[in-house]
């Protein structure tokens, strides 16, 4: 309940607009550790364009002697929580002129420049799982677990405080990226209680990414106000529970055309071929992660036998019913963890599809 006063205390300071055109910026960034960072300023203007917002630094802690890493505004979009004015402001990271940590937005931006004609777009399943303070699943027993289901599919898009659990935070995030400009298309809860999943896109080429790391943000934010923790651990539960997962959606103006089953069926190919180069580029430990999660029996490819499917939720690739019915659109990899870098993994899949790297 403290909590609750502390929000009615906050909400009588969100009209105080700055005076004049300052404005609020707070800079998103991703760090060493492949976390979602902000950092907030000042600005004595509106900036009216991307450029106009200044380039700044943040302190990394690896290298106390050269610790500064240069913030480079890429995108932008309005803040949900300080509103008015202020933005969110999506940052690539560069130390000494040159990218670093496991932010990869350059090199994927560099992959996806050269082959631009193809028009790569993809979109994002982002799973997560809300927990309580000392980091129990949020509000299942404190002793046993809920109902093991007898049927896998028991708790995906259930309704109900037996099945869905967390759904304020879920809806306060959808509600919040609309407001932002994020391009999010829904949201579900999972297979697992207090597990939830929102999608992201379809965005053409690197801003996938900038869009997937403000949707991060936007969530952090929120767990905050609900006082809740998320993780996006690819297995943050033992048991026969659903690993967390990020599916990743893609589509090249080819495969969206007229006939573009056939291309779809050449990219599935060229994937089939390149299993090791995908799985390491599919969570931010080269693979590690994701291993825990793949084992789990529910819903999960199984990625030591490359595998596709129509409509399968069990292959790595799934080719949607209706993409199928139509003979054209996109597919879905399913291996993705949910804490992938999403640069990394578009940086993957158009060197794949695109560039035969
Ligand atoms: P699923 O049935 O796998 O759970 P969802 O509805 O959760 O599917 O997610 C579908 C995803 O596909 C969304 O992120 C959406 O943005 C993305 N998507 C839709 N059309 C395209 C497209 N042409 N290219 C790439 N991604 C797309
Ligand atoms: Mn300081
Ligand atoms: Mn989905
Ligand atoms: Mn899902
Ligand atoms: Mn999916």
């Amino acid at each position: 309940m403290d909590h609750l006063r502390l929000q009615q205390a906050f909400d009588r300071y969100l009209d105080l607009a700055p005076d004049g055109k300052k404005t609020v910026a707070t800079y998103i960034f991703v760090d060493l550790m492949n976390n979602v960072c902000a950092k907030a300023r000042t600005l004595d203007f509106e900036p009216k364009s991307l450029e106009e917002y200044p380039l700044w630094t943040f302190g990394v802690g690896d290298d106390l002697e050269n610790s500064d890493a240069t913030l480079t505004p890429v995108a932008v979009f309005k803040d949900p929580f300080l509103r008015g004015r202020s933005k969110l402001v999506v940052c690539d990271t560069s130390r000494n002129g040159k990218p670093f940590g496991p932010n990869g937005r350059a090199a994927c931006k560099a992959a996806i420049d050269r082959c631009a004609d193809k028009k790569i777009m993809f979109g994002m399943e982002q799973e997560y799982t809300i927990l309580d303070h000392d980091g129990h699943p949020y509000r299942w027993p404190k002793y046993g677990q809920p109902k093991i289901p007898a049927e896998t599919a028991y708790y995906i898009c259930g309704v109900g405080i037996d099945r869905a659990r967390g759904r304020a935070l879920s809806d306060a995030h959808y509600l919040a990226c609309l407001y932002a400009g994020i391009e999010i298309t829904g949201t579900n809860s999972e297979g697992t209680p207090s597990q939830w999943e929102y999608q992201i896109g379809p965005c053409e080429g690197v801003s996938i990414g900038d869009h997937m790391l403000a949707a991060r943000y936007v969530l952090w934010r929120c767990s905050e106000d609900f006082d809740v923790l998320v993780t996006f651990d690819p297995r943050p539960i033992d048991g026969p529970w659903t690993g967390t997962g990020c599916h990743v959606n893609v589509s090249t103006e080819e495969m969206r055309s007229e006939g573009g089953m056939t291309h779809i069926m050449e990219a599935i190919k060229k994937l089939s071929l390149k299993t090791a180069e995908h799985l390491a580029a599919y969570d931010p430990n080269g693979g590690k992660d994701n291993l825990r999660r793949l084992d789990a029996a529910m819903f999960c490819p199984n990625v030591k036998d490359f595998s596709w499917g129509v409509a399968s939720r069990s292959a790595a690739i799934r080719i949607p019913r209706l993409v199928s019915d139509k003979g054209c659109g996109y597919f879905e990899d399913r291996r993705p963890s949910s804490n992938c870098n999403p640069y990394m993994v578009a940086h993957r899949m158009t060197a794949t599809i695109c560039l035969d790297e």
